[in-house]
């Protein structure tokens, strides 16, 4: 019996891999162009992580003419959740991710590379197992647990530095070919492993795209490639798929780093190109040290002791990507945010470049931190969000909000429902021509409350009085402004300066340089008294331009506000 028997015995169907070679084409792309990939488990959870790593290679994909691939790695069938491969189309399309190739929804893919889901490829990798048996690169292992445990345990006896199943210690490694088609023949289990050449004190050096040169031990372990129940592991498939859909870049989180001279030592095996590996950073997480009663560990200042962690699915809501659809942060701005993340000049060239598209940006594999990564910094993602919400046109903001209100607000969306005021509301010193823009919402979730005063119906009848809160002024100043002073036709000049009109004829300093002059002499100035009315008109205290809302709401709601007022201070 020979190599070629014994692997038509294991894989008697599988066919020659010249067939899939022909199959699968090089591509027809300009010079250059990146061919890359994003590769999940269909498991629905789409980590913050993987949204950065799609961003980035979208960047190199747009800019090169390159194809962005979505393949599904569903060969750990443990993992796999019903329509979980739909969960992570729909959250990519959420971000505006488009996949060049690939799978389009459960079932459906587009593309001439495919099938796109590992389970379905499962003949492809049979035929690639085949020609590493027949070429005495891969062999069948019989090694049960128990086998496998006790090998372990010896050579944790014998102290070795390198644990695991290689070279003297891989029993199955040189079993007689007969011998393993008669095991086979009587249905014992087995799986196919990789025959490594490896040495363990042999190196590689290797250049990845992001950490640049390295050196790493050789692979030496002869890894499972076909497991028991007849699928790949993840090395063999991603070695098989990369090669035929011709992936010029693999770009995935620095956890596989470790992988790369198995992966490489695969590649060269079976007679394929490596594509170019780039290994960043995952983001981390800060958090406080706590002792073994939970209380937080702090340092001789009264600072609380942190450490930095990976984002984790199970701790932490913001792992997932669903959490900033849900909370209303706009696609837009988790995605600039995720690129500052991964290039920190990114913010430099958006001050500079305003308008563009995150895409134009200049991104570089060599920028990314290869070795810790950078810290998820929440209150930055929503002051990066009120930036991008502030370019925001008012048509956009209220049909952004509107859709999101349908999912999850439904007070928010009765509001929503009066479209030409909410328009107006949401356009206060918003638009092209305005100098100073509104940057106070960074979420839509907080839309409701700020904007909830201008809705009679929402407008919960509590005023914020500050400086001026004695009754009997404020009584004065109310009926003066609506009786006297108030004017809806005046233009942002005039209202301010009949504004410091009434200041004057109440008795306070009509310019604030005036009073700041002498500041014992005045009860106060114009800007007290404007706030008092901005009080007496919002409730609050802080809102934007004060002339814009009296605009938006209109003579009538302006004057029975004021009334109310009025009406609460009697
Ligand atoms: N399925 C792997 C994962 O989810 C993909 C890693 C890769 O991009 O090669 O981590």
């Amino acid at each position: 019996m020979n190599r070629q028997e014994l692997a038509d015995l294991i894989f008697p169907d599988a066919k020659e891999i010249s067939y899939y070679e022909e199959k699968y084409p090089e591509r027809d792309l300009p010079e250059g162009a990146v061919v890359t990939r994003f590769a999940p488990s269909p498991t629905g959870f789409v980590h913050i992580g993987a949204l950065e790593q799609c961003i980035v290679e979208t960047s190199l994909v747009k800019k090169s003419g390159g194809v962005l691939i979505l393949r599904i790695e569903d060969t750990d069938q443990k993992r796999k959740i019903e329509n979980g491969v739909q969960g992570i189309v729909d959250s990519m399309k959420d971000f505006d991710i488009v996949f060049d190739e690939g799978m389009v929804s459960e079932t459906e893919s587009v593309g001439a590379y495919g099938p796109y889901i590992q389970t379905q490829r499962k003949e492809i990798y049979e035929a690639y197992a085949k020609y590493l048996l027949v070429n005495d690169k891969a062999y069948p292992c019989f090694a049960t647990e128990e086998e496998l445990a006790d090998l372990r345990k010896r050579q944790e006896e014998a102290k070795i530095d390198n644990i695991g199943y290689y070279g003297e210690w891989a029993m199955y490694r040189n079993l007689p070919i007969e011998e393993a088609a008669a095991r086979i023949a009587n249905g014992a289990p087995y799986v196919i492993r990789f025959k490594s050449m490896g040495k363990p004190d042999g190196r590689i050096t290797h250049k990845d795209m992001v950490k640049g040169k390295v050196e790493m031990p050789q692979n030496m372990l002869d890894i499972v490639i076909i497991k028991g129940d007849g699928l790949p592991t993840y090395h063999f498939a991603h070695a098989v798929d990369d090669h035929l859909m011709h992936t010029t870049h693999v770009i995935r989180s620095s956890e596989w780093f470790p992988s790369v001279p198995l992966h490489l030592e695969l590649f060269r095996a079976l007679g394929f190109k490596a594509p170019k590996y780039c290994h960043y950073a995952p983001m981390l997480k800060s958090e406080a040290k706590v002792d073994e009663n939970g209380s937080v560990i702090t340092d001789e200042n009264g600072e609380p002791v942190t450490f930095k962690r990976k984002i984790s699915k199970r701790k932490d809501p913001e792992a997932a990507v669903s959490f900033y659809h849900k909370e209303g942060i706009p696609a837009e701005s988790v995605k600039e945010y995720l690129m500052t993340v991964a290039n920190s000049d990114f913010e430099m060239w958006r001050k500079n470049n305003e308008t563009a598209d995150l895409y134009e940006f200049p991104f570089a594999l060599k920028k990314m931190s290869s070795t810790e990564g950078a810290l998820f910094d929440m209150d930055k993602l929503i002051d990066v969000s009120k930036n991008v919400i502030a370019t925001f046109s008012a048509k956009k903001v209220y049909e952004d909000v509107y859709a999101w209100a349908e999912r999850y607000d439904e007070v928010l969306l009765g509001m929503l429902k009066d479209r030409e005021y909410s328009l107006k509301v949401l356009g206060i010193e918003r638009g092209a021509e305005i100098k100073k823009k509104r940057k106070d919402i960074g979420r839509w979730s907080d839309v409701r409350d700020y904007i909830s005063y201008m809705y009679d119906d929402q407008f919960d009848g509590q005023y914020d009085y500050q400086l001026i809160s004695d009754k009997e002024t404020l009584k004065e100043i109310f009926t003066l402004y609506a009786e006297e002073y108030y004017n809806p036709a005046d233009d942002s000049a005039q209202w301010f300066e009949r504004m410091k009109d009434l200041a004057e004829r109440i008795g306070y300093a009509r310019e604030v340089k005036i009073w700041r002059k002498a500041k014992d002499e005045w009860p106060g100035h114009v800007g007290d008294v404007s706030t008092a009315i901005r009080v007496g008109v919002t409730g609050r205290r802080n809102t934007p331009d004060l002339w814009q809302i009296m605009q938006v709401m209109g003579p009538e709601r302006v004057k029975a506000r004021l009334a109310l007022a009025l009406e609460q201070l009697s």
